[in-house]
């Protein structure tokens, strides 16, 4: 068991909390309700796309045989035989000397094998004079070129995008299978907190919190549940407890230091809460607390904006992507070129505040002046962490960093 003097690494603290994730149930929604959502079934392409061999072009359906010889000097005549337009089966077999008016997205004929551009040729009553030739597949989308009938087409845990949305109905899939999108109970606790919308003093302070944090649990389709502000008393965290077991996970923030106010641990410990870790070596939000009761995991965030953001990043979203079957825990991170000097203590992880550009296909990274905790603004502007790992003390201007990007746009 942990002390109070422990603290753990941000590695080991990562899989001390996956280990105790379960994936989350499934259910049936509409594909139109499926925008974020995580599948819970693979996809098998039950057809190829495109379904035929159809053309690119509006043009004509040619054999490519036919035009071998053909130039300026020796245009060749194609007999039109037939007009076959998009969602159209084609009726007729093309012989030597013929053709079929095509247009995009129709199926190619039997006996055609390229299509010759519109602009290509010259009308002439029911015959088309063509002085060019063409290579056989010109212009075809050939059956099974975007997707192989009997492929696997998407896996449970992946992410439905827009794209996504498109491919499965492509493939007629009106409903899904997806996991349920986890409910998250979030408490504010402090007793200098005020709500949104009390009137303005300027001693006591908003909770912000939890409205950061609700957001950042809906990017991620989890279900926020605000779950309003505590008093650090020990009677006011218990009375909050049985409402916050009825979610998936629960979140705190505040009140997981080590201050006299600080009763959330101890409280929830009492409760029957198996806390697993509550010290990890990273900046900002190295009070973090990590526990478990019954089927339902406890994140005790710290109270400052910034600490509270930056370990629901590290910590919570993860632990939602693996309960929602999800294969990629972790955002990739890439090296930028840092432009500002920064120094750090040896020992923890920084996550630094920074404003990644690009410069001639180049990635930059600024670290923003104020690194306080509480800098609600900055990590506004902010886009990515500056990430610097435990034996890292400085960053000179030019050196090569990681950095993680979260905002994209
Ligand atoms: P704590 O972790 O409870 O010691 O809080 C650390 C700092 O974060 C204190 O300055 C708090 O006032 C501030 N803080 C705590 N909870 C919130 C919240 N929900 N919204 C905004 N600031 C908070
Ligand atoms: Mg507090």
């Amino acid at each position: 068991m942990q002390t109070l003097k422990e603290i753990i690494s941000l590695y080991d603290a990562k899989s001390i909390i996956l280990s105790h994730i379960k994936k989350q149930s499934v259910e049936e929604v509409l594909l139109t309700e499926s925008l974020g959502r995580f599948l819970a079934e693979d996809i098998i392409a039950p057809y190829p796309l495109p379904q035929n061999d159809n053309s690119a072009m509006d043009g004509y359906a040619v054999k490519s045989e036919d035009l071998k010889d053909a130039s300026i000097e020796n245009a060749v005549k194609l007999k039109v035989v037939e007009v076959i337009t998009a969602g159209k089966k084609p009726a007729i077999t093309i012989r030597n000397g013929q053709c079929a008016r095509i247009f995009t997205g129709a199926i190619i004929p039997e006996g055609a094998d390229a299509v010759i551009r519109q602009e290509d040729v010259i009308k002439n009553g029911e015959y088309i004079l063509v002085s060019k030739h063409v290579e056989p597949k010109t212009d075809i989308r050939e059956r099974g070129s975007d997707l192989a009938e009997g492929e696997k087409v998407l896996s449970a845990g992946d992410r439905i995008s827009p794209a996504i949305i498109g491919l499965l109905a492509s493939l007629r899939k009106s409903r899904l299978k997806v996991y349920k999108s986890p409910s998250v109970y979030i408490i504010a606790t402090g007793n200098e907190l005020v709500d949104i919308d009390s009137p303005y003093d300027n001693f006591t302070i908003v909770n912000s919190n939890s409205y950061s944090i609700s957001a950042m649990a809906k990017e991620l389709n989890a279900i926020p549940y605000i779950g309003g502000i505590i008093k650090d008393t020990k009677e006011s965290i218990r009375q909050c407890f049985e409402r916050a077991i009825e979610h998936d996970i629960v979140i705190t923030t505040g009140g997981v230091s080590v201050g006299e106010y600080d009763l959330v641990k101890e409280v929830f410990a009492e409760m029957g809460v198996k806390w697993l870790f509550w010290k990890v070596k990273i900046r900002p939000g190295h009070p973090i607390a990590f526990g478990v009761y019954n089927d339902k995991i406890f994140f005790g965030l710290p109270g400052n904006p910034v600490s509270a953001m930056v370990t629901f990043d590290q910590f919570v979203r993860p632990a939602i992507l693996k309960m929602c079957g999800h294969e990629h825990l972790e955002r990739e991170k890439i090296k930028a070129k840092c432009l500002s000097k920064i120094k750090k203590k040896s020992g923890v992880i920084h996550f630094i505040r920074g404003i990644f550009s690009v410069k001639n296909g180049e990635i930059y990274v600024e670290s923003i002046d104020n690194q306080s905790s509480s800098a609600i603004n900055v990590m506004a502007k902010a886009n990515c962490y500056i990430i610097l790992n435990e034996n890292e003390t400085r960053v000179e201007p030019g050196d090569t960093v990681l950095i993680e990007i979260f905002k994209k746009w």
